[in-house]
């Protein structure tokens, strides 16, 4: 037997140009474009590369991207102040600064003076306890994706078990959170969890966000179960996930590539989480 493959390019695709088409309704109601600010600070190559493509994604989106680069010597006090400029900005509906911030600047106080109401990546404590709380918010991009990509092999998730592998606050407790939501049994697993094996061979849903390349092996999955690879590893072989495809491909029912799989989703979901904020803060449908 071999899982089917979802196809996370084609889905964010589908996503983009839904949101490119009521990003046109949006600014024909409105009279200007949903606006994104995206704030890097240095030169770290990763985030970089992030950061174009995010802005590229933007763009073709309809929406504008509106980019603040600083050099890596930047305070935090000018950072805050940047902050507090973009949050009074009417034209600026999401704000994202991108992590890792340098050393010596304090990541915890620029990410909380963020707007949670324009804090479309969703890491600000409030939108964590709106998630939690069940109330509307925004949602981290990632976990958000991978629970479009779960819906579209099970379109409802309800008394499924779900082991999500990995505890940060940007994936693996949204990721609990959401499924949580979703009605399935959840357990969220991490470095000292006992018989990682035998905790993952009870799901029907496997989420591993670990950042261990091949840490989870084809024998740990139930015959037939949904595997969601969030995991991005660079290796002399090329990026590779977080699930030993080759193994997990055999028993799986269906699985994500990786690459091909949960990033696509990633910056698909921003563009939604940005659509979402400038209809509510202007009020259009
Ligand atoms: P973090 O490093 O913040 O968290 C990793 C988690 O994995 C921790 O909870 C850690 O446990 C757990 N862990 C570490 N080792 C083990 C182990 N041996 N067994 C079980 N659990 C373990 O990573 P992120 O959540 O930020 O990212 C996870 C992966 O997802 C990375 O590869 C990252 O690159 C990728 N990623 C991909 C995105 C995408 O768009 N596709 C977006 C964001 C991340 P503990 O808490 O006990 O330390």
């Amino acid at each position: 037997m071999s899982a089917k493959i979802i196809d996370g390019k084609a889905i964010a695709a589908d996503l983009r140009a839904r949101v490119a088409g009521e990003v046109a309704t949006f600014r024909a109601a409105a009279g200007r474009a949903p606006g994104l600010a995206v704030v890097l600070v240095g030169e770290d190559p990763a985030s970089s590369v992030y950061v174009r493509s995010k802005g590229r994604a933007t763009r073709e989106a309809g929406m504008e991207s509106i980019e603040h680069r600083l050099p890596a010597d930047t305070d935090t006090a000018t950072l805050l102040a940047l902050v507090a400029q973009l949050n009074a900005d009417a034209g600026v509906d999401g704000i994202l600064v991108q992590l890792p911030l340098p050393a010596g600047v304090d990541t915890q106080a620029v990410l909380l003076a963020i707007d949670p109401d324009k804090d479309v990546d969703g890491f600000h404590p409030v939108n964590a306890g709106r998630l939690a709380t069940g109330m509307p918010g925004f949602v981290p991009c990632t976990p958000l994706g991978c629970i479009m990509l779960l819906k579209s092999v099970h379109p409802t998730l309800s008394g499924m078990d779900a082991v999500v592998v990995g505890r940060s606050n940007i994936v693996g407790k949204p990721m609990a959170q959401l499924l949580i939501a979703e009605s399935c049994t959840v357990t969220v697993a991490h470095s000292r969890t006992r018989d990682l094996p035998a905790v993952v061979r009870r799901a029907d849903i496997v989420v591993a966000a670990v950042g261990i390349a091949g840490l989870v092996k084809g024998d740990w999955i139930r015959p037939g179960a949904t595997v969601i690879d969030v995991g991005i590893n660079r290796t002399d072989t090329g990026l590779v996930g977080d699930v030993d495809f080759a193994g997990a491909v055999q028993v799986a029912g269906a699985i994500t590539p990786v690459p091909g799989g949960v990033g696509p989703m990633t910056i698909a979901c921003l563009l939604a989480n940005t659509l979402d904020s400038a209809r509510r803060r202007e009020g259009v449908a």
